[in-house]
C-alpha cells in the first residue's frame, strides 16, 4: 500500500471531516491485512489517537473499542470472564503474539475475511456495531449487506448473556490459517455458525430446539447442519476436505454446549 498524506487526528469528528472530504482515504487499523496491497491512496487516517481502544464492562453490554488490539482482547479480565473463552478461543491461535498487538477487531470486522475467525465466534453473540455516521448496525446484517465505505467504526457491542458456548477449529499447524471454524452458542435458542472458508462466516438458518437433540442423534443432526453451507477449495483445502470435517466440529461444539 502507498499513500501520499499521513494524518493522525485527536478527535473523531475530525477524523470524520477529513474522511468525508477525500474520498481517496485509507483508514488504517492495525495495517497488519493493509500493508499487503498494492493500493495507493492519496490520504493514510491513523485511529490510534481517537480514544477507541478500550473494552468495558456495562449493566448488560460488553464494549470493545475498534482500534482495540486482538492481544488486549484476548488478555482482557472481562472478556475471559464471559462466553466460555469464545472470544479469546478464536484469536488465540492467530500467527503469533507480536501479530495480535497490531491486528485490530475494527480492522477484522471491516474487511470481512473468508478466513476471519473472530467473526465466525462474534456472530453466535447478540452483536451490535456502532458507527461514527451509519449509527448501529446489527453485525449479522453488516455481514450480509454491503460493505460500509465512508465512516469509521467505533465500537463493537456484545449482549452479556447467560450462554453456553463452544468455539472449534482445524488448522494444520499453529500460526497456520483455520481451514474451518464453528461455533455454538446456547442460551434461550441456540445459534451456530461456521466460517474460515473461501466465504464469508455465516449463521445456520435452522434453528434447532436443543431439547430435541441428544447422544443419539446428534451426528445425524450436525450432519444436516453442515449440508446448509457452502464449502470451497482454497490453497488451504479443499472444498470435500471441509465438508468432511464440518460435521465433525459441529458435533463436537454441540456436545460441548448441551
Ligand atoms: C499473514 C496473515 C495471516 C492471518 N491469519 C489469520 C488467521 O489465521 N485467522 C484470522 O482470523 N485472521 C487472520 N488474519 C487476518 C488478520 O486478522 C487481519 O489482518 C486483521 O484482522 C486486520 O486487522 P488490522 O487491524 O490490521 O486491519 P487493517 O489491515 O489496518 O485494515 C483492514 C481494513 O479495515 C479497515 N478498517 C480498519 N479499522 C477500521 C475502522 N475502525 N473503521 C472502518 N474501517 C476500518 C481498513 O481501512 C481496511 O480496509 C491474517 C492476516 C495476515 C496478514
Amino acid at each position: 500500500m502507498r499513500f501520499e498524506k499521513y494524518v493522525r487526528p485527536d478527535n473523531l469528528s475530525t477524523a470524520m471531516d477529513l474522511l468525508q472530504a477525500d474520498k481517496n482515504t485509507v483508514i488504517l487499523g492495525g495495517n497488519t491485512f493493509l500493508r499487503l496491497s498494492k493500493m495507493k491512496y492519496s490520504t493514510a487516517l491513523d485511529l490510534s489517537e481517537l480514544g477507541i481502544d478500550f473494552i468495558e464492562e456495562k449493566k448488560d453490554v460488553i464494549e470493545i473499542g475498534a482500534y482495540t488490539s486482538f492481544r488486549t482482547i484476548e488478555t482482557n479480565k472481562v472478556i475471559k470472564k464471559y462466553f466460555d473463552n469464545l472470544i479469546v478461543k478464536s484469536l488465540e491461535n492467530i500467527i503469533g503474539v507480536q501479530f495480535r498487538n497490531n491486528a485490530t477487531i475494527g480492522g477484522s470486522i471491516m474487511s470481512r475475511l473468508g478466513f476471519s475467525e473472530i467473526l465466525t465466534a462474534l456472530l453466535v453473540l447478540d452483536c451490535d456495531l456502532e458507527f461514527a455516521e451509519n449509527g448501529k448496525i446489527k453485525l449479522s446484517e453488516h455481514l450480509s449487506k454491503r460493505k460500509i465505505r465512508n465512516d469509521i467504526l467505533k465500537k463493537i457491542i456484545i449482549k452479556k448473556t447467560n450462554s453456553k458456548n463452544s468455539y472449534q477449529m482445524i488448522r494444520n499447524a499453529n500460526s497456520d490459517f483455520s481451514i474451518l471454524s464453528v461455533a455454538v452458542s446456547r442460551s434461550n435458542g441456540l445459534k451456530i455458525a461456521v466460517g474460515t472458508r473461501p466465504y464469508i462466516a455465516k449463521l445456520s438458518n435452522s434453528v434447532k430446539d436443543l431439547e430435541s437433540i441428544n447422544q443419539d442423534n446428534v451426528e445425524k443432526i450436525s450432519a444436516e447442519i453442515a449440508e446448509e453451507f457452502d464449502y470451497g477449495d482454497d490453497l488451504r483445502a479443499k472444498s470435500e476436505y471441509r465438508k468432511a470435517i464440518a460435521p465433525v466440529l459441529i458435533k463436537r461444539a454441540l456436545l460441548e454446549v448441551l
